[in-house]
């Protein structure tokens, strides 16, 4: 098990600086297993049932670094921390945004498209879940702005489908009509607005692009836009 000092823990978790976690240590404001910790130097080991055990300020630890979050992106949002705008960082508590390692987002959507989004701090899972020779399957639900001619679906499965500007054939994707103008599609691929730009090359126009699923997790029901949580290890699982 790793072992960190208190304060080098809570600090890169976005507690504040390690004076400050100094400062809170002594004041009896952090304890473990119920018990005041006052020497926020002291190395304790790093493990995810922290977040039960360690309560700062009265509440519960956040999840230690290695965290996957399962977040239902409104449409409206962006993907990136650095941008100007509503950013999907803003969801999350406030203090999420000083951690390190940091969370980033897994793969992106559209600032218009909404749905199921993944963040992680964990960076090896991050490489995992975005190499493209890994094909996890996306599934989105389309709203067209024209009826569908019952000709896309051989076209997207063809696995010659070449989107302008680029020299590579689509790997094939599968569809299925939902009604007049409205599909769902699942693509292996992440390319730049990839499924507004294979509805294009059909001759048609995504007017509402939501996700539904990543790999094996789809979006719960219940989640409102906005809304997230954080994955166990059994769910993280079915992303593969
Ligand atoms: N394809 C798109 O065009 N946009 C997304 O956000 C995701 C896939």
């Amino acid at each position: 098990t790793p072992t960190s000092r208190i304060d080098k823990l809570l600090s890169s978790m976005g507690y504040g600086t390690r004076k400050e976690m100094a400062r809170l240590a002594r004041a009896h404001r952090i304890s473990l297993d119920g018990a005041a910790m006052p020497d926020a130097t002291k190395r304790i080991p790093v493990t995810p049932d922290l977040s039960r055990r360690m309560v700062i300020d009265g509440a519960p630890l956040d999840p230690i670094p290695g965290m996957v979050i399962l977040l239902n992106k409104p449409s409206g949002m962006i993907c990136s921390r650095k941008e100007h705008g509503a950013l999907v960082h803003d969801l999350l508590p406030e203090r999420w945004k000083r951690r390190e390692p940091p969370i980033s987002t897994i793969g992106r959507l559209d600032k218009q498209t909404s749905g199921l989004l993944l963040l992680t701090d964990d960076g090896e899972l991050l490489h995992r879940v975005t190499s493209p020779r890994r094909n996890v399957k996306k599934t989105y639900r389309a709203r067209l702005a024209r009826p569908l001619t019952g000709r896309e679906g051989s076209l997207f499965a063809s696995g010659d489908l070449m989107l302008k500007g680029e020299d590579r054939p689509l790997a094939p994707a599968e569809l299925e009509m939902i009604s007049e103008r409205e599909a769902r599609l699942s693509i292996t691929e992440g390319r730049y607005h990839q499924v507004r730009r294979m509805f294009a090359a059909a001759g048609n126009h995504v007017e509402q692009l939501h996700r539904e699923c990543v790999g094996g997790l789809s979006l719960p029901e219940d989640m409102a836009p906005g809304q997230w949580k954080l994955l166990s290890e059994r769910e993280i699982a079915r992303i593969f």
